[in-house]
């Protein structure tokens, strides 16, 4: 029977995992073998229940503007476990020049729809918003070459909004440098709005213009949110992927060496401490530096420009409090802060006022600070005393917090968070090339077209829709 190898236990992995065994259900003769060189599944989806606290070391939400995450909810039977934010707390701040301001309500992405509320902010200079106003003139660039989201944002909006917004509420998504990634890679959004209307501003507010009219939850449903969770964390979505999965499909703790192409153009995939494995189709969905390590053999130009994305290090340090030990908390999804403040975290999400039931009741609050990012990595190879003090010292000297954490919780994500910087797209469609030229192989997951779960799921999907075709189990 012909056999399909999946390389990786992320979502992406366990996403192709769970269409596999769908084809096997629905009669189709084929096999598959997914091989995790960790003895979790899940990969950078990590939800810990210590003490009755729900601790996300990865992440923590989905888009849900983006359906599969839904989707797959519901082809898993948990669709009724999808939880929405706390919207009445639906506000984030920016420490900037010593203190706490307010993202102005109306502020979508990058550009201001509501005037007042921007207008009375003072996060941003009157010059800068005189400089953001710009916009709506500027004509929109001729070329059709990538550019760093830096540079658009400094073109169209300009440095200030570059430093107190995009900077840290963009870039910070990605743990990016906003002078090295990608606009067209990370934020095609963006340049359709430019090309189309020739100004964010205009394209925003024609944007709300169209936007359909908020529907009521249906029946039985959650009420749909910008970022949307699990009742669990997202660890929910991949244990119950996994739970669903044929155990002896899955081999945990084993890690793949390296992956040969045979003259009949099959695949013996070698798995460190047991004989290699033979496969009609491989899907690799390990991240780009180490899909590069184990794909030499097949092409070598692969495995150079997989290893040519760069990935950054960073960490998630979550900390629970006694409410009582707290003297000031501000009800709101929590705050980012620009580069140019110079502190040593990049946010921190409020996660028990962002989602309902992240603590063992009311008594307590849950904080996840950031750490890291292209421009700070060295700050997560503290020892974990020095990281935790160092955080502390930070949300003291930013929020005024001198509690103890009741619980404390670091996760480390090394080279976890794909960059994608200038020209990504260029190294990912010649990755693209190089697969297409060795039928039955495939190469995704979050570190080429997209890094939401969401996107990940879906790339999983189609590689074994494109896998089952190569072996004839349409
Ligand atoms: C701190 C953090 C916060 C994030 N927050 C969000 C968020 O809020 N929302 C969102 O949508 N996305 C978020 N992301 C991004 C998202 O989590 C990832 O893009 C996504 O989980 C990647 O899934 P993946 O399966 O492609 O890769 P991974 O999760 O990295 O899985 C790849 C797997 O391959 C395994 N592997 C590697 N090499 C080998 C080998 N040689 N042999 C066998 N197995 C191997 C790894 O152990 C790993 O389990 C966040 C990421 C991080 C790090």
């Amino acid at each position: 029977m012909k056999k399909v190898v999946i390389i990786g236990g992320g979502i992406t992995g366990l996403s192709a995992a769970y269409e596999m065994q769908k084809a096997i259900e629905t009669g189709k003769l084929v096999d598959y073998l997914l091989v995790e060189k960790e003895d979790r599944l899940g990969g950078k989806i990590l939800t810990e229940k210590i003490d009755g606290f729900i601790l996300e070391g990865g992440p923590d939400c989905f888009l849900s503007e983006k359906p599969w995450v839904g989707q797959m909810a519901e082809k898993l039977g948990i669709g009724n476990r999808l939880m929405g934010s706390n919207e009445a707390s639906k506000r984030t701040y920016v420490f900037c020049d010593g203190r706490l301001n307010m993202l102005p309500d109306g502020l979508m992405g990058l550009v201001p729809t509501k005037i007042v509320p921007f207008a009375l902010s003072p996060l941003i200079s009157w010059p800068g918003k005189i400089r953001m106003a710009f916009d709506w003139f500027i004509p929109r660039k001729k070329t059709g070459e990538d550019e760093t989201l830096g540079s658009f944002v400094t073109r169209r909006l300009g440095k200030e909004a570059l430093d107190k917004i995009a900077e840290p509420l963009i870039g910070g998504i990605h743990a990016g440098d906003p002078d090295q990634m990608s606009l067209k890679a990370s934020f095609p959004r963006f340049i359709q709005m430019e090309e189309k209307y020739g100004s964010l501003l205009k394209a925003m507010l024609a944007g709300r213009k169209n936007a359909p009219k908020p529907k009521p939850a249906e029946p039985g449903k959650p009420k749909k949110t910008f970022f949307m969770t699990f009742a669990d964390g997202m660890g929910e979505l991949t244990d119950t992927i996994a739970s669903q999965l044929d155990k002896s499909k899955i081999l945990t703790g084993k890690t793949v060496s390296k992956i040969e192409k045979r003259p009949d153009g099959s695949y013996m995939v070698h798995v460190e401490g047991m004989d290699p494995v033979e496969a009609d189709a491989v899907i690799v969905t390990a991240p780009a530096h180490e899909a590069a390590k184990i794909v030499k053999d097949v092409d070598k130009t692969m495995a150079d420009n997989l290893a040519g994305i760069p990935q950054a290090t960073s960490a998630t340090v979550n900390l629970a409090f006694k409410r009582s030990d707290i003297h000031k908390h501000l009800e709101c999804f929590g705050f980012i802060i620009p580069i140019s403040e110079g502190r040593k975290i990049k946010a921190a999400t409020y996660s028990s006022t962002k989602w309902n039931n992240r603590t063992p009741g009311e008594d307590y609050i849950l904080i996840r600070a950031f750490v890291g990012g292209a421009r700070n990595q060295e700050l997560v190879y503290q020892d974990d005393e020095a990281l935790l003090k160092m955080v502390l010292d930070e949300l003291r000297d930013i929020i005024g917090l001198t509690a103890k954490p009741v619980v404390h919780k670091i996760y480390r994500w090394e080279k976890g968070m794909p960059q994608y910087t200038v020209g990504h797209l260029d190294r990912v469609a010649a990755i693209e090339a190089k697969t297409s030229a060795n039928p039955g192989f495939y190469v995704v997951g979050g570190s080429y077209r997209g890094v939401g779960v969401g996107d990940c799921i879906n790339v999983g999907a189609q590689a074994v829709e494109k896998a089952l075709a190569h072996v004839g189990a349409e």
